[in-house]
């Protein structure tokens, strides 16, 4: 899990929605909403590895250049609804 002191600077890490740039088969993507933390000090982000995983993912799966996370998580939810029923 998170540790409360930014690796850094040693700032006062809290949670904060962020986005994230990455490039996908050499397109640059940017997902909004991200789940993290961010050193209030230095503004260093940090998302976890899971997360991570998931807005590779996203940005794999969805066309758009930018992609919600939230959103996305949410129809991930949907179909895993749906899939139980
Ligand atoms: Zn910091």
């Amino acid at each position: 899990m998170f540790t409360n002191k930014c690796k850094r600077c040693g700032g006062k890490v809290i949670s904060a929605n962020t986005n994230i740039e990455i490039e996908t088969n050499g397109v640059l993507k940017t997902i909004t909403n991200v789940p993290g933390e961010k050193c209030s000090k230095c503004g260093h982000i940090i998302v976890d590895n899971i997360t991570m995983e998931k807005v590779k993912q996203y940005a794999a799966d969805y066309p758009a250049n930018t992609i919600d996370y939230a959103m996305c998580e949410a129809e991930e939810m949907v179909v895993i609804q749906t899939l139980l029923l």
